[in-house]
């Protein structure tokens, strides 16, 4: 047998490592399924990278959430006779290590989307050259950002057409869970999860985590055939309230691919089919949340640097003011405004913030207090479960007025209307704000017109046991106006 046909015998034989990134699951994911497929030797590998040029280090809660997923995951491959591989360090040393020691002859791994992730994803390939097969897959979004276009070409930067566009054309169904991966002669030496470090310590804040997540790929199916058996009747209303648990609260596990977007999608339209009282609109309103998901990852895919970068680069101008102490107030939930204050205690104790309130909190710093986006969304980094680095950058840029498709910098959210609105009897409020929880609900939601009488009957001594307001909301509307107008062009 010549050397090419050896060569080429052994890549048909030889062993597949499946990269896993943010794809902590069994359940469609390609790699993993076709791998399992082919009947040779599979070598999982997870590398914990914050070593590579440009890649963005984990929040805190990221950690926290991670080191739970990773133990589910682990558990899940043993239980198909497999075992997860750990390393930390530079991706790209450890996947040619891995390689080399495992002599496996191909590779696979979903696709990402973000700068850094492509130029490591790219030097991975380019140094392992023709000896090894590298594939890549769809894994992790619905429609690939090259797929949907504008009919010029480019790409889309207003989410309704997007949406069109994405409603007119298919995607894949879900692949089903392998049922056994086949095991290398031996498995490559692991590092310890506990080695990592990734749960906090001293102090550990995650109390709040731990009574609502359970992370792992079983909770978040539990969580989907909860979402739509209970709650998708009832999501079109149901979003807009705060105070209830009516959304699915996927986003962690579509954060780290506990769950595919393509599995929450069949789902969804399978219980809609079958149950006639979940009305069009409900599903219809869920598909385009996802794929507003899919949106974002367009975006920083055709973009890059969403995270650093104003999309729009008028605001490159833009005048930030910089207070550390207002900045501070804010993280903390000490603004005075119930509505904000209650969404970032929220975010806080429990890693993730209603959609409503984001919005509110966001158009808070970014407009009332004129401080960066930038500043927020590295807020949101480290206290979310589900920090995106697709979502999160889009989404703050949203609310700034410098992303794509973004509300216009004008319309500014009133933190008294918005909460009135959304959270009329104030029970959102009195979760996290204990010390308004005597409040009238008609008073809760601006403490500071309410009457002495009020005050004192609801034990609130303004300054003393809640803040006063940071900001007058009507004079700090006046501000950013006018600081808009600089830009405005
Ligand atoms: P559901 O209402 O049940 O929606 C289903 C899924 O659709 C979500 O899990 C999510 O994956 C997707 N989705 C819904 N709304 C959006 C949206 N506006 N943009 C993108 N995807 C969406 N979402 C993140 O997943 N990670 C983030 O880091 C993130 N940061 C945000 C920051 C700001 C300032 C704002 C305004 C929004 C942000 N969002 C982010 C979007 C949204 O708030 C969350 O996806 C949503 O609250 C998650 O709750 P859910 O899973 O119950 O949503």
């Amino acid at each position: 047998m010549s050397k090419r046909e050896k060569r080429g015998q052994e890549a048909f034989e030889g062993p597949i490592v499946v990269w896993i990134r943010d794809d902590l699951r069994l359940d469609d994911n390609p790699p993993l399924a076709h791998a399992a497929e082919t009947g040779r030797p599979v070598v999982p590998l997870f590398v914990l990278d914050e070593e590579s040029t440009g890649v963005r280090s984990l929040g805190g809660a990221h950690r926290w959430w991670l080191h739970h997923s990773l133990e589910s995951f682990a558990s899940s491959l043993r239980g198909i006779g497999s075992e997860l591989t750990l390393r930390r360090g530079k991706a790209e040393d450890h996947v040619l290590d891995i390689i080399e020691a495992t002599g496996a002859t191909t590779l696979f791994f979903n696709r990402r989307y973000d700068p850094a992730s492509r130029k490591i994803d790219d030097a991975v390939e380019k140094a392992l050259g023709e000896d090894v097969s590298v594939e890549r897959f769809t894994g992790n979004i619905l429609h690939e950002p090259e797929a949907v276009q504008t009919k010029s070409g480019g790409y889309y930067k207003v989410y309704t057409p997007f949406w069109k566009n994405v409603s007119e054309t298919g995607f894949r169904d879900p692949m089903d869970p392998p049922k056994g991966l086949k095991q290398p002669d031996a498995f490559p030496k692991s590092e310890k999860l506990k080695d990592w470090d990734l749960l906090p310590t001293k102090p550990d804040w995650s109390g709040g985590l731990r009574d609502l997540w359970t992370p792992g790929e079983t909770a978040a199916q539990e969580r989907l055939e909860h979402f739509c058996d209970e709650l998708l009747e009832g999501y079109e209303a149901g979003r807009e309230r705060p105070c209830a648990d009516e959304t699915s609260r996927l986003s962690p596990r579509l954060r780290w691919g506990e769950i595919s977007p393509f599995r929450a999608w069949h789902t969804a339209n399978a219980y809609a089919s079958r149950r006639k009282t979940i009305p069009d609109a409900a599903i219809r309103t869920f598909r385009r949340e996802l794929v507003w998901r899919d949106f974002n990852y367009h975006l920083l895919y055709h973009f890059g640097r969403l995270e650093a970068d104003n999309f729009n680069d008028r605001f490159d101008n833009f005048s930030w003011r910089t207070s550390a102490a207002d900045l501070k107030t804010w993280t903390k939930g000490l603004t005075g405004y119930p509505i904000v204050d209650a969404g970032m205690r929220q975010l806080w104790q429990t890693g993730w913030m209603h959609n409503r309130v984001r919005m509110i909190v966001g158009s808070f710093l970014t407009k009332d207090l004129l401080i960066d986006w930038r500043d927020g969304e590295s807020w949101f980094w480290d206290t979310l479960v589900d920090g995106d680095i697709a979502s999160n950058t889009s989404q703050w840029q949203w609310v700034a007025g410098s992303g794509a498709d973004a509300q216009p910098f004008f319309r500014i959210f009133n933190p008294i209307t918005q909460s009135e609105k959304f959270d009329p009897k104030g029970d959102y409020i009195r979760t996290y704000v204990p010390e308004l929880r005597d409040m009238p609900a008609k008073a809760i939601h601006a403490p500071w017109e309410a009457g002495k009488d009020i005050l004192a009957k609801a034990g609130v001594r303004l300054g003393v046991t809640y803040p006063k307001p940071i900001v007058d909301h009507g004079e700090a509307r006046q501000r950013a106006l006018e600081a808009y107008q600089a830009v405005k062009g």
